[in-house]
């Protein structure tokens, strides 16, 4: 390509020749990949605002109280002490995002990402029904502020606010739970500044990122954007411009044949870059910029579908797979890549399911020996830490599980509250006939109300000689 032609490689779409910034006024899309993005996006778009006032075991569906440390996913309340867990989580969550961009590219951008959501199917829907297509939105801009210009620019950004405070106080139903945003949304708000101060502060940011910020979070902000250089392959998945067909770009001219006059089927329409949300044009390669919205794909469709060329001259396919023109086709690499994802998750789901609602430690206590106690007698003291991670308070009572002996708690019993940790101390005294010399192992069951909810194994030290 000549030098000339590359000039889109020193220039950011949204940033004009004197540095400032070019507001990007996309077209409304239309086509079959957006109809599926519509559809994905309203299903998560009510999964997003309904999840947190859904319960599961009578706890928030998800939670992530990090002020408490508390956090519910599913019903189940993980604590710091379920740092095993957060660890996996982590690990799974920054594979999973590796392994998915190589193998698929950047399509949870354009798709599930609720940036773009908000973005491009509730800000930009709501811009397009009050200011109109791409064009009149331009010529609105540059028209005199009449009274048309004022009404239009004032409902606009004040449903725009009306959204921003919307989202905001979903996320917040996300941090303290919904029932607590409740409650502060019903009392006067000089009861609750905190709370009236941060839901103002998070609505002024979610207004400033989708009514001004825009594409910009996408192309010069999100660090995950900003990785793509460095996880993408030849063999990447990505919304691509089959430039082997596509080349020798010119106007259409009906009933000529491209082919015969040396025209690629390409026809210049610029409509690929019309209707991109972050202004950049797919036919010079994949950009950074490019969040995979597929707009372009459904745009160029609609004019190959016109003129009578092939469909798919833009598409979802790796650059090996433009550039040699053959269909995408699973390799061997992308079902390993997709087996070890299936497979990560499995095994954080399982760690999940399976953990417990109780921990419990039992540790002979610090600076203690085994004393004896009468002519016959042994005993030992211990600590016991119980956490309980359930809504329900429980009365603890601890009893030896195979061998014969006696558990002394001492001072008062154990009352392990719901979500809370409880510690004690307790004495086991134990027959001298029934031990042995040295090291005992010994299982304690610990009973909540009455019903077994943990067993540990210890060791009682019996007479050294
Ligand atoms: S190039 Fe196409 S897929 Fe990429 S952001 Fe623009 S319209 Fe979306
Ligand atoms: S929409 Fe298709 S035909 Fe039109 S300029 Fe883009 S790639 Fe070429």
């Amino acid at each position: 390509m000549a030098e000339d032609e590359e000039g889109y490689r020193d220039s950011l779409a949204t940033i004009n020749a004197d540095g400032g910034r070019k507001w990007i006024y996309p077209k409304k899309p239309k086509g079959a990949f957006f109809t599926k993005r519509k559809i994905v996006s309203y299903v998560l778009l009510v999964l997003l605002f309904g999840t947190p006032h859904f319960t599961l075991n009578g706890l928030p569906l998800l939670l992530f109280n990090i002020v408490e440390r508390k956090f519910i996913i599913f019903g189940k309340i993980f604590w710091p002490q379920d740092f095993f867990i957060f660890a996996v989580a982590m690990i799974t969550g920054v594979i999973f995002i590796t392994l998915f961009t190589i193998v698929f590219g950047r399509i949870f951008c354009g798709w599930v990402c609720p940036q773009t959501i908000f973005m491009e199917m509730v800000f930009r829907r709501i811009e397009y029904l009050i200011e109109g297509d791409y064009k009149q939105q331009q010529k609105l801009n540059k028209a005199p502020w009449d009274a048309n210009k004022i009404f239009k620019k004032t409902l606009k950004q004040g449903i725009f606010f009306g959204v921003s405070f919307l989202i905001a106080n979903t996320f917040l139903a996300y941090i303290i739970g919904a029932e607590q945003l409740w409650e502060i949304q019903m009392v006067a708000p000089s009861e609750h500044l905190e709370g009236l101060i941060s839901i103002t502060i998070f609505s002024l940011v979610f207004y400033g990122v989708f009514a001004f910020m825009r594409e910009q979070v996408c192309t010069t902000i999100c660090p995950y954007g900003r990785l793509q250089g460095v996880l993408l392959d030849s063999k990447s998945i990505i919304v691509g411009y089959d430039y082997v067909r596509g080349e020798g770009r010119a106007k259409f001219r009906k009933n000529e044949d491209r082919k015969e006059v040396g025209k690629g089927d390409c026809i210049d329409c610029n409509q690929c870059v019309d209707v991109c949300p972050t202004g950049i044009d797919i036919r010079n390669g994949t950009q950074l910029e490019c969040v995979n919205c597929t707009a372009c794909i459904d745009a160029c469709n609609f004019m190959m579908e016109k003129t009578g060329l092939e469909p798919d001259l833009i598409r979802l396919d790796s650059e090996e797979g433009i550039k040699n023109s053959v269909p995408f086709a699973w390799s061997k690499r992308t079902v390993f890549y997709s087996v070890v994802l299936v497979l990560l998750m499995v095994f954080l789901s399982g760690l999940i399911i399976t953990r417990k609602d109780f921990d419990a430690t039992i540790t002979r206590a610090n600076g203690t020996i085994q004393k004896s106690v009468g002519v016959n007698g042994m005993s030992n003291i211990y600590d016991v830490t119980l956490i309980n991670k359930t809504t329900k308070d429980f009365v603890v009572t601890l009893k030896l599980l195979e061998e014969k002996g006696r558990i002394d708690v001492v001072k008062n019993e154990i009352v392990l509250k719901e979500q809370s940790e409880a510690k004690g101390k307790f004495v086991i005294t134990m027959d001298k006939g029934d031990i042995k010399h040295g090291k005992n192992k010994i299982t304690i069951g610990i009973y909540g109300d009455g019903e077994l909810i943990e067993k540990r194994t210890t060791v009682f030290m019996g007479p050294l000689l």
